[in-house]
């Protein structure tokens, strides 16, 4: 749905929605994913950053990832969204294997308003969000001044950890050599 300030009128929530792949063509899945969180209903997308290829966490031995962070509107709840993300994670041929595995496409809930959120569904924020450069680049592109709670603004910690890993796509290709 495309962002109307008439259309959401109730309590509007604001969630950044992070996104990977590292399989079946990954700048396909992302951007793909980006049209599909489009779709969910009650929930217009904001903003969109660029893609980004990064390296594996984890498990070196795969293929790099693609990764995303899209800003959305929505009047759905945290644990509504989660389902839905879900829904577009399994038409894109999810199947849940190792942590930190290869996989076609990952949606994470990083940020829902400031709320802490945490049951056996959902942890909010992210617990990983703050450890990761290939969530902080693409979220503090279109967030420069997100405030994670509990850990602090993005830009702050992005700035105590190496993004030497993680290099902005320009059609698809990196804009620059890696090294
Ligand atoms: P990961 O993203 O950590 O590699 P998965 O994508 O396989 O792992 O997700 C595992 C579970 O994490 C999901 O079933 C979901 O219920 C739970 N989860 C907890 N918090 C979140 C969140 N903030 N965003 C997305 N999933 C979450
Ligand atoms: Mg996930």
């Amino acid at each position: 749905m495309t962002f109307s300030p008439s259309n959401l009128s109730a309590f509007r929530s604001t969630a950044f929605i992070g996104l990977g792949s590292n399989m079946r063509d990954p700048d396909w899945q992302v951007r793909q994913a980006i049209r599909e969180i489009d779709e969910i209903a009650e929930t217009a997308l904001v903003r969109i950053s660029s893609l980004y290829q990064t390296a594996p966490v984890g498990i070196l031995d795969q293929p790099p990832f693609v990764n995303a962070v899209v800003q959305v509107e929505t009047t759905r709840s945290p644990h509504d969204l989660l389902v839905e993300l879900t829904d577009i994670e399994q038409r894109h041929g999810r199947v849940r294997g190792e942590k930190n595995g290869p996989r076609t496409l990952d949606l994470d809930i990083l940020l829902f308003n400031e709320w802490a959120i945490e049951d056996e569904r959902l942890v909010t924020p992210h617990p990983r969000m703050h450890e990761r450069p290939f969530v902080l680049v693409p979220l503090l592109e279109i967030a420069p001044d997100v405030f994670i709670p509990d850990r602090g603004f993005a830009r702050l910690i992005l700035a105590t950890l190496d993004a030497g890993d993680v290099h902005k796509l320009d059609d698809g290709q990196p804009l620059a050599p890696t090294h």
